[in-house]
């Protein structure tokens, strides 16, 4: 099964579409949380995936959305965000986002948003942490986000590897365990602004990741016709 893994879309409709548009035909869409929060667009990007069929977890700032207090963490350029997206979607939006689960084991993969052990808060951004996450997957392999950074850990004999993955590089995952980060589509943050994304091949076990560029300055036109934080506007042309 070919699958297209996406992340961290927030709410960015411009890059999801640019993503779709260069993706190559897959078997299925798997949304590793926070398709909401920061940006212009959280209805339109949600109808996107209701569209495509995407499968999903469910992220911090899709919690916020629906009312959680995650928002209580939330920095105040987030929560300023955050505010305006409570207002702005609609009931077809928060039905999707509440029936997205925490966790989705989906053949030998296990997805979730941050990590399999607290997959909606814990960033997995050491090899620690990382660590800890394989002990804790159910099953062999998972993919997360939440970092909007690309990364793969992998393991074999206890031996655990870290990969940073560029764009275009091909990762043969035969005979070892990976937990895939495919970065965010929507607010990457390695310094990098082209949407982030892989697709994976559970047969012949590989992952590929991609980089898409869209056009950034239509969306911080958008996003500052609404007034959201300068800082976010700004942040999406760095990458960081
Ligand atoms: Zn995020």
């Amino acid at each position: 099964m070919r699958v297209l893994v996406l992340s961290d879309i927030h709410a960015n409709l411009v890059a999801l579409d640019a993503v779709l548009a260069e993706a190559p035909t897959v078997d299925e869409v798997w949304a590793l949380g926070d398709c909401v929060g920061y940006g212009p667009e959280p209805d339109a990007v949600v109808t996107r995936l209701r569209e495509i069929g995407a499968l999903g977890v469910r992220g911090n700032h899709d919690l916020a959305a629906l009312g959680g207090n995650e928002i209580e963490s939330f920095n105040v350029d987030a929560r300023r965000a955050m505010e305006w997206t409570r207002s702005a979607i609609g009931d077809a939006t928060r039905a999707w986002l509440a029936a997205l689960p925490e966790r989705l084991v989906r053949g030998s993969w296990t997805l979730v948003h941050g990590s399999p052990r607290s997959p909606i808060r814990e960033y997995v951004s050491s090899t620690s942490v990382a660590r800890a996450a394989f002990r804790d997957l159910a099953s062999p392999n998972g993919l997360h986000g939440h970092t909007h950074v690309p990364v793969a850990f992998l393991e074999a004999g206890g031996a655990l590897t870290t990969v940073g993955p560029s764009a275009g590089s091909e990762l043969g995952l035969q005979g070892l365990r990976a937990l895939l980060n495919p970065g965010s589509v929507g607010q990457p943050r390695d310094g990098i602004p082209a949407a982030s994304w892989l697709v994976l091949d559970t047969e012949a076990a590989t992952a590929t990741w991609r980089r898409t560029a869209y056009d950034v300055a239509s969306v911080q036109a958008a996003m500052e016709a609404l007034a959201l934080p300068v800082r976010l506007v700004d942040r999406l042309a760095y990458g960081l």
